[in-house]
């Protein structure tokens, strides 16, 4: 046996492995009874182990380099080079380290929760204190040439900088904050109290169903379940899941399954011959954002998306069938600065990320100690949203990030707005009025050429190439910025 076909064997083995862990996840997440979770937990312990052992010994290692010798066509080539990335990100970080990563992830966790609950940043803040340690450790083992962010940032976002982010901040930043101020000051006010309510779930099952259906989410090959949070996993190309939630606002559920459904769509676009590969899947997690980001907001949040199921959402919910259109379109698209990042608005969003890029970046280098961070988070709350939290589990405790280690990740929801508006425009550019083919109903041409562009190309080029081979361009703001201004701009009547 050649040392590629070899090296695709072993990685298959890697990938049923990794398919196993995601499918335990997903039933953990949402069918599990509570009864399974410390079996559960050393199922998972075990097979993350073996599939762990598996990527990093030396005999992988020597297969990834013997390959590239042998390999010839394009896709074998990318296929090396993902999987020497991912072994020399793996093997660079010592075993001990991981474990004690791990192990510190767990307390810490338990940590969060309860000083989320008691909303007592103090007792937090030791643990909080070793996890950005054990981040600068592993930036590191990781190694970076100009910024310890760069080492972090890379392992969501190959090749993505923190002087990226910065200039993606300094860009967003002054336009950002002046609208939210101008719609809170001088905009035409919007009152979304309808959407609050009750609403029978199996209806709210029906209905986002029905609509992630009609945008080209392929039933036969996947499904949609409910979740406490909202998730998209893959377990092959044949099978991937979305799942949604039910809350008291309607918008949670229809929201939150276009944009599951949008990571589910790129994931299901891989081609068939890449499955269980490298290549198959999300080149990473700024680009697959882009793409939940995309059928949310941009077509989600449409008036033209609107014109064609309103209807059909007045006929399963009769108590909204007063609201006209336009009502309807204003409600949905309603902005107010808010303390919590997972429920902001389109216009806020970024500001929150931004808050956690620069409070990571400043106790990182140690320009800030993790003490000081309630007060530092507060004081940019103020001015970039123009609201104070008044506690910290409202303000700093809130994201279940830091708890897990994941330090250098916020970022990659900008890059994803940024990408959404950047990759749409140049679709427009190709396929004309697509708000005419969006009140239509007819989703194929706009599901087509992101398939084209975007999704089959699963990840075969860095992400940073990729976005210059699909918009012409590196990732930047003007796109975004002109996008947002004009449509809120016109709903706020500004
Ligand atoms: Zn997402």
């Amino acid at each position: 046996m050649s040392a590629l076909n070899d090296l695709k064997a072993r990685y298959a083995d890697i990938n049923a492995l990794s398919s196993a862990i995601a499918i335990m996840d997903w039933d953990q997440q949402t069918y599990m009874p509570r009864g399974a979770a410390e079996a559960r937990a050393e199922h998972v312990g075990a097979l993350s182990r073996i599939a762990h052992e598996l990527s990093t010994d030396d005999a992988f290692g020597k297969l990834v380099s013997q390959s590239k010798n042998e390999a010839q066509s394009e896709d074998d080539l990318a296929m090396v080079r993902v999987l020497q990335r991912e072994y020399d990100l793996k093997t660079k970080l010592p075993a001990e380290f991981v474990a004690e990563k791990s192990r510190l992830a767990a307390i810490a966790h338990e940590d969060w929760v309860k000083a989320r609950a008691e909303n007592n940043f103090a007792g937090f803040a030791p643990t909080l204190e070793r996890m950005f340690e054990i981040a600068r450790q592993e930036a590191e083992f990781l190694g970076y040439t100009d910024h310890i962010y760069d080492a972090l940032l890379d392992q969501y976002e190959e090749g993505a900088k923190a002087a990226d982010c910065v200039r993606m901040f300094e860009a967003l930043k002054g336009p950002n904050v002046e609208l939210v101020k101008a719609i809170k000051e001088r905009g035409r006010p919007i009152d979304d109290s309808r959407l609050h309510g009750e609403w029978p779930n199996p209806l709210q099952s029906e209905f986002t169903e029905h609509i992630v259906k009609a945008i080209g989410f392929d039933f036969e090959r996947g499904r949609q379940d409910a979740a406490p949070h909202p998730f998209c996993t893959t377990f092959s190309i044949g099978d991937v899941r979305l799942t949604t939630r039910y809350k008291p606002y309607i918008g949670s559920a229809i929201f939150g399954s276009l944009h599951e459904a949008g990571h589910g769509m790129y994931e299901q676009g891989s081609p068939m011959a890449w499955d269980r590969t490298p290549l198959a899947g999300g080149v990473s997690l700024g680009i697959h954002e882009s793409q939940s980001r995309t059928w949310e907001n941009i077509v989600g949040r449409s008036k033209a998306f609107w014109q064609r199921f309103l209807p059909d959402l007045q006929a399963k919910f009769p108590t909204l069938a007063d609201i006209s259109l336009d009502d309807w379109y204003r409600m949905i698209n309603k902005v107010e600065p808010s303390f919590i990042r997972v429920e902001a608005d389109e216009v806020t969003y970024n500001l929150h990320v931004l808050v956690r890029f620069e409070i990571e970046c400043d106790v990182l280098t140690g320009k800030l100690a993790v003490k000081d961070m309630p007060e530092a988070w507060n004081a940019k709350y103020e001015s970039y949203l123009g609201i104070r939290p008044k506690s910290d589990s409202e303000g700093c405790l809130q994201d279940v990030h830091w708890s897990m280690g994941a330090i250098g990740y916020f970022p990659t929801y900008s890059m994803g707005n940024l990408l959404s508006y950047q990759i749409w425009n140049k679709l427009v550019a190709d396929l004309g009025d697509v708000d005419d083919m969006i009140a239509r109903g007819e989703f194929a041409p706009i599901l087509g050429w992101l398939q084209e562009k975007v999704y089959r190309q699963g990840c075969k080029f860095p992400p940073k190439e990729l976005v210059m081979r699909v918009t012409g361009k590196p990732m930047g703001a003007e796109d975004y910025l002109a996008g947002l201004g004009a449509k809120y701009r016109a709903i706020y009547e500004l």
